[in-house]
């Protein structure tokens, strides 16, 4: 089966944080679990380039605004690679081909008569390039998002009429219960469709700086919607000669933050439906990253965790694995430096790393490197046995916190088996040779099959150790526990979260 899936493409009139790494590290754990299961994945991510505020940054400092999105486009992109991130295309919507197959979709939703031109008037944030809403709007007329003044703006505009598809949407959301995932954010969506649905602005007339309305080149379209189409157009282009759109589209999961839920949930559907196009699986919203003291990250509060911080000083796996640990998936969750030491010692280091160094060690140590081909303990067997079927069903739902931590417990019981199995004693008495090559043959399999399931969140430890054990194979076909040893010979371990200065 087919798996699509994306992040939202990030802005590039700011610059990389870790928000962006949060969101792009998430969706690589699904992508790449999805991969062990049979490969058939795509994975996009990239840069959203249009509108106003790009046009006006690049005007303050007197380039073109091509040569900003440039610029900051590159910073984004050669953060996935620092990440361990997998993507398989990075879009950037200034792109040529999108900017034509925009054009096309919107077109297709202008001939179905969804379109109209009219006269907007509304309060308008420039950071958001989008109008509020009555209802959204905080007291003092400011943004929700940015607690910034609102501007009252009037123009002429081509209006997409959302009001059309509001029966439609209610459907939707009552067919499709997992439409929007988790929960509270499904009701937050609806609940926004069925206050009643406003026609929305389609195009702008004075701004240059985006993708030109086909039937009226006096206008761009408003930067959402091409903005949006991303996930639809790059399918076309993404591989060279090749046309990935029947077979990926629609996408299985669009993984967004919260602040664009209502683009996501409701302006997106409405406009495939209008362009005759099938809707996304799921929408699946993450929560916020805040600060270790429970606020807004910002750098007067001195609150921020830098991800180039973490990376310089823990490394990739360590961030990505502290990430989906310490912040549960779908909810807001704080974080900051003294937590990622914490997870990188207590489970990296002591918990996973400690498991792996002493199970090699003492493999070279009682049976010189070779794990005996013997039969597995049926009981350590057996804390696996459900396993796989419950980290299947919890990526299914993008669960991705949930699922660590089942794997965790494993982890952590397997510890307690050395200490229960206590091989350093089974060694020093003859008569214990059998138990302490099954012992042995456990562990090694139980290590094998733990790092087989936590490789999406820690690849190159993973990885690591699993070459080390002379099983490289990452394929979930492969990660049941093995009924016997093997008998493979093990490298030697060099320590894998190694103890910091
Ligand atoms: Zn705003």
């Amino acid at each position: 089966m087919p798996f699509y899936i994306t992040t939202a493409i990030s802005y590039v009139n700011g610059v990389p944080h870790l928000g962006h790494a949060y969101e792009a590290i998430a969706t690589d754990v699904i992508a790449r679990h999805m991969r062990q299961r049979d490969g058939d994945v795509f994975f996009l991510t990239g840069t959203d380039e249009h509108g106003e505020p790009v046009a006006d940054a690049a005007q303050a400092e007197g380039i073109d605004p091509q040569e900003l999105a440039d610029r900051n486009a590159e910073r984004f992109k050669a953060l996935m690679p620092l990440l361990g991130v997998s993507n398989d295309f990075f879009i950037r919507t200034t792109d040529p081909e999108h900017e034509r197959r925009v054009q096309e979709v919107l077109q297709r939703v202008h001939d179905n008569g969804y379109t109209y031109k009219g006269v907007y008037e509304g309060w308008y944030c420039a950071r958001c390039a989008d109008f509020k809403v009555e209802n959204e709007i905080l007291e003092g007329n400011l943004c929700p998002i940015h607690e910034i003044a609102l501007e009252l703006k009037q123009e002429e505009n081509w209006f997409f009429k959302l009001s059309a598809f509001q029966e439609r949407l209610e459907q939707v959301y009552a067919e499709h219960p997992a439409f929007v995932m988790p929960l509270v954010r499904f009701n937050e969506a609806r609940s926004f469709i069925t206050s009643g649905l406003q026609d929305i602005s389609l195009s702008r007339k004075h701004l240059k700086w985006g993708v030109t309305v086909p039937w009226d080149h006096e206008h761009v379209f408003y930067v959402w919607f091409d903005a949006l189409l991303n996930y639809y157009t790059a399918l076309g282009y993404a591989r060279p000669g090749e046309d990935l759109t029947d077979h990926f589209w629609p996408a299985n999961f669009h993984i967004i933050g919260k602040d664009i839920l209502k683009f996501h949930t409701v302006f997106w559907p409405a406009i495939l439906m209008a362009a005759d196009l099938p809707l996304p699986e799921h929408v699946f919203v993450h929560g916020f990253l805040l600060g270790a003291d429970g606020r807004k990250m910002s750098k007067s509060l001195g609150n921020v965790l830098d991800p180039f911080e973490v990376l310089e000083e823990f490394g990739t796996d360590a961030l990505r694995f502290y990430l989906m640990r310490d912040v549960s998936f779908g909810s807001d969750g704080t974080v900051g430096m003294d937590a990622v030491t914490a997870r990188y010692e207590s489970e990296l280091a002591n918990d996973y790393g400690n498991l792996a160094s002493r199970t090699i060690a003492m493999i070279h140590r009682y049976r010189d490197g070779v794990v005996p081909d013997v039969p597995t303990d049926s009981e350590l067997a057996r804390e696996f046995e459900d396993l796989l079927p419950e980290l299947r069903e919890l990526m299914d739902a993008a669960e991705v916190s949930t699922a660590l931590e089942l794997i965790w417990r494993r982890v952590r019981r397997c510890n307690r088996y050395v200490e229960e199995r206590a091989p350093w004693r089974l060694a020093k008495d003859p008569d214990a040779a059998g138990e302490l090559d099954r012992t042995l043959a456990s562990l090694a399999e139980a290590v094998r099959v733990i790092s087989v399931l936590v490789s999406p969140y820690v690849p190159t430890s993973a990885q690591k150790l699993l070459d080390v054990l002379g099983a490289p194979e990452l394929s979930l076909g492969g990660a049941e526990f093995a009924p016997t040893g093997g008998g493979r010979r093990v490298a030697v371990l060099e320590p894998l979260f190694p103890k910091r200065a």
